[in-house]
């Protein structure tokens, strides 16, 4: 759905981080330095306490305190990504994402070509 409203409710915002968080993660190292990886942690952190849906970003602190951010590598922090993301899914009754095809979603593309792209949301497990 094109955005309409101004200011974004809770979906077109979360939507649209989600595409920036994801892509953060399609173009993180894939072997960071530890400086990297530091400042991966600490921008997570930071975002869970700014996003601006209180209640989502309450329930994001709780889940990164018991999951905390793993980002030793490109594919380490997709996947931890994916699976927050998936906590999000599963506690909205959306389906699950089938992590093993972030870095398709979000990077390389469908292998199974361009025209694939859009139907994304079938791809769930
Ligand atoms: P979204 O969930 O926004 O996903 C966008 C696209 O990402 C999907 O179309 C799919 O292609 C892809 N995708 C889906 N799952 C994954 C995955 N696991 N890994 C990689 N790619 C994936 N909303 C609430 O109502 N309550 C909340 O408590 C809440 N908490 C949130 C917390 C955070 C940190 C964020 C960023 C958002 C939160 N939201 C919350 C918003 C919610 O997650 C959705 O963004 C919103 O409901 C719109 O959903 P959507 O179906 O358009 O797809």
């Amino acid at each position: 759905t094109p955005p309409t409203d101004c200011p974004p409710d809770k979906d077109e915002l979360g939507r649209s981080t989600w595409t920036l968080l994801h892509s953060i993660a399609a173009t993180y190292p894939v072997s960071p330095t530890p400086n990297e990886q530091s400042d991966i942690k600490a921008f997570m952190g930071l975002f869970a306490k700014l996003y601006p849906c209180w209640f989502c970003a309450e329930d994001f602190q709780r889940y990164m305190k018991k999951e905390t951010v793993r980002a030793a590598s490109r594919d380490e922090f997709g996947n931890w990504l994916c699976n927050a993301h998936n906590e999000v899914n599963k506690k909205l009754g959306k389906p699950i994402f089938d992590c093993n095809l972030w870095e398709e979603r979000w990077r390389t593309g469908w292998k199974d070509g361009p025209g694939q792209q859009n139907m994304s949301d079938i791809r769930t497990q």
